[in-house]
């Protein structure tokens, strides 16, 4: 007979809404043990007693079981006297104290929930809105914790008998599924005409399906706003679409409804098939098969060898796509670069003119959450955008946070980023942060993050340029200590933190744009760093940026200061571009070399324009980085051929870009085709940060390196890097966790933040 003993259990992490109570309560009671186990504000805490083997058989399993959803960050467990307690109970949430428990993403409906929606014997048939411990709405449903139906969205609705009986049974599936529902008691689907009205259609779905397939546009309520669906091989509904939304060439998303769909579109591997059939379900960029079977109307990713896949993740979506049989668009719904649309009382005003028809339900979205965006190529994977199924999941940081911090993050593709003792919690993608509606959603997303959290920020950092609003935001708050952070500091600083490692590396921080500490416009650095500080050791060549933003939207713009810069006696060939933009080609180039609304900048992003521009991809762009994706797409990735790898020789570490230029420029005289001439550049830009790296390696004696910012985006480009880095014996760091554009940028100010306040702290 063993000895009887009794042990408490605390386990951290995200163990709330994921089913782990009734996973303790079936695993104890299976091992004869008593006790109990509820959920508290700092996560789940358990008691259990019984014979010393039993009990060490519970610890031992309890790890290793828990439930798909469920991420253990610490379990701690100490002994206790016995108290001949009996039978095991789950014990009613606790409230106050610290709010440190976690609110979990977003998740896909499971197997168990898709095999119920398709049974006509089970009473959720066909039903919407099925969902259960293992599966479902959680961030975006979430008003309060601790995680219990009165603090979600799902208040408005009352269980029905048959309802409270699963959420109260520990043996149910559905026991504390805090959004648990059924035909009988919960949310309900309508279908509403362009002007909002109730169209009275008996089956929603299946009337939604028979408008796409006409050809309309249906607005569809989602998980974290509305979505825009079309039949994706209608090209008129396609272009419709685009017209409407006023969004040019930026590719639209697809969903299939199944893996063997996603394969007769896209180059679909094992990993990529992981990554499209997970719990997160976010849109995965994909290699398009050449002479798909299935048809994809050209409006849909035009200028573009992949294709944004995903697949359907609520059971709407499921039922939609059963309904329409064919592949859909559904791309965010809004206008342009204006949020997307998630309250019920302004989707319809927002929407008009777009929709034809809106596919609602009654329950309310709390917060905003686009579709995550990941892109996979060749066992290489990119998160582009992190919001739903992803956000606002912790990441576990190294180190503590001495004092609470809040980062704001810089302006394009905004996120903000809340950090306390050793866990840092990056927002849900918020956008540009441009317009006042986008800034709500961000003033709005920090102040219910911490309250989720409880974070009261001390320490607030931001970046240096003075003209964002999250600078601006940040500038406004009393009571906190302020820390700006460079912006390419913060880049190289998020993918330490997004790998655990604090440095000192080579970062190599490549993006369009910046904001320098000597007031130039950085976006080709190469720093020596750690999570404290940095040192600039080396930058792409400086060029003029003629006209400012205007250089941004117009490519052909850098083309002509790096001819110049390459060719101070003009190009020895006639330019097609030049020819193109012949009206205003000296103009700009005048008002470079005189250095009116010129400012100097290293940008990466603008290298790639220029050669894009020379290669004819294109003189103007519709949506940022339009110009270096279609470049990389245009590139042949067969091509070994490379330009020499231009270094200047003395003084500070410069990557020549006009020389890279110039190679491009003669090659393509040479009669080169534009996809070898592309490749070549990529391969020759790849070669000379490797051979900086070297450099730098040989100097400082640092052998990692860690490449962040918008640029490493371009997979063609982060491959050869990492190749050409790890034949050289570096190690590379990369992101895995956060993007590595400037989604990734409010981590990295919240490390360099709290790595400065442990400085500061110590004696
Ligand atoms: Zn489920
Ligand atoms: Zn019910």
């Amino acid at each position: 007979m063993s000895k009887r003993v009794r042990t408490e259990v605390r386990v951290e992490g995200v163990v709330q809404g994921v089913g782990f109570r009734p996973f303790v309560y079936s695993l104890a009671t299976s091992l004869g043990l008593g006790g109990h186990v509820g959920n508290d504000v700092g996560g789940v805490f358990a008691e259990v007693e019984g014979p010393a083997g039993a009990v060490t058989e519970f610890l031992h399993r309890l790890q290793p079981e828990a439930p798909p959803l469920a991420r253990i960050d610490r379990l701690v467990a100490r002994p206790l006297r016995p108290t001949g307690a009996g039978a095991f109970a789950i014990a009613p949430s606790a409230a106050g104290g610290e709010r440190r428990a976690l609110v979990t993403a977003d998740s896909a409906a499971c197997a168990d929930c898709l095999r119920e929606l398709a049974d006509p014997a089970d009473r959720r048939h066909r039903y919407a809105f099925i969902n259960c411990t293992n599966c479902g709405p959680r961030f975006t449903i979430v008003r309060e914790v601790p995680y219990d139906r009165p603090h979600t969205t799902m208040n408005a609705f009352t269980m029905c008998a048959r309802c409270a009986a699963e959420y109260r049974d520990p043996a149910d599936r559905r026991f504390h599924a805090q959004p648990v529902c059924c035909p009988d008691c919960g949310p309900r689907l309508t279908l509403l005409d362009a002007g909002g009205l109730p169209l009275g259609a008996a089956d929603p779905v299946a009337t939604t399906a028979a408008f796409l397939q006409r050809g309309l546009v249906v607005a569809v309520k989602g998980i974290g706003g509305y979505h825009l669906a079309a039949i994706a091989s209608n090209a008129s509904a396609a272009a419709a679409l685009r017209a409407r939304k006023h969004r040019e060439d930026k590719p639209f998303a697809v969903m299939v409804p199944d893996l063997a769909a996603a394969r007769r579109l896209c180059d679909v591997d094992d990993a990529a098939a992981q990554i499209l059939a997970g719990t997160r379900r976010p849109i995965v960029l994909l290699p398009r098969l050449p002479g798909a079977v299935l048809p994809i109307a050209p409006a849909v990713a035009p200028g573009t060898r992949q294709l944004g896949l995903m697949l359907p993740y609520t059971p709407l979506h499921h039922l939609l796509l059963e309904a329409a049989a064919e592949p859909i668009v559904l791309t965010s719904g809004n206008v342009s670069d204006e949020p997307i649309a998630y309250r019920d009382e302004d989707a319809v005003g927002r929407l008009r003119g777009i929709a034809d028809a809106y596919l609602v339900h009654d329950r309310a979205i709390q917060v905003r959450v686009d579709d995550s965006v990941v892109r996979y190529r060749r066992g290489r994977e990119t998160l582009l955008r992190r919001a739903r199924g992803y956000a606002p999941e912790p990441l576990r940081m190294a180190e503590r946070f001495p004092r609470p911090v809040l980062a704001c993050g810089a302006e394009l593709k905004s996120t903000f980023c809340l950090a306390r003792d050793q866990h840092a919690y990056v927002s849900q993608h918020i956008g540009d942060l441009e317009n006042a509606e986008t800034l709500r959603s961000f003033t709005d997303g920090i102040a219910h993050l911490g309250r989720l959290f409880d974070i009261v920020p001390q320490v607030v950092a931001h970046d240096l340029h003075p003209e964002y609003l999250s600078t601006k935001y940040a500038a406004e708050l009393a009571g906190v200590d302020l820390v700006g952070v460079q912006h390419h500091h913060a880049h190289v600083a998020s993918c330490l933190a997004d790998n655990c490692e604090p440095g000192p590396v080579i970062g190599v921080a490549f993006d369009g744009t910046g904001y320098g500490t000597d007031g130039t416009i950085w976006g080709g650095e190469l720093l020596l760093a750690d999570l404290t500080s940095f040192e600039r050791a080396g930058s792409l060549e400086p060029v003029p940026l003629p006209g400012g933003t205007a250089a941004i939207r117009q490519p052909w713009r850098m083309a002509a200061v790096y001819l110049a810069a390459a060719y101070p006696d003009g190009p020895p060939v006639r330019l097609a571009a030049r020819e193109r933009n012949a009206a205003r080609w000296d103009a700009v180039l005048a008002m470079a070399q005189r250095g009116i609304n010129s400012p100097m900048t290293s940008s990466a992003g603008r290298l790639f324009d220029a050669v894009a521009a020379l290669l004819g991809v294109r003189d103007e762009i519709n949506y940022e980085g339009q110009a270096a994706i279609e470049l990389e797409q245009l590139a042949d990735p067969a091509e070994k051929g490379s330009y020499p790898a231009p270094l200047a020789g003395a003084g500070p570490l410069r990557i020549k870009g006009p020389e890279l230029v110039a190679a491009a420029v003669e090659d393509l005289a040479a009669g080169a085709g534009e996809p070898v001439v592309a490749a070549r550049f990529h391969n020759g830009l790849a070669a000379a940060v490797v051979a900086a790296c070297g450099r730098l390696r040989d100097e400082r004696g640092l052998n990692v390196v860690a490449l962040s910012g918008g640029v490493f985006q371009n997979l063609l480009l982060a491959e050869k890097v990492v190749t050409g880095l790890e034949d050289g014996r570096f190690r590379v760091l990369q992101h895995r966790q956060v993007p590595c554009n400037d989604g990734g940028i409010s981590l990295g100010q919240a490390a360099v933040a709290g790595a400065r306040d442990r400085q500061g702290q110590r004696p």
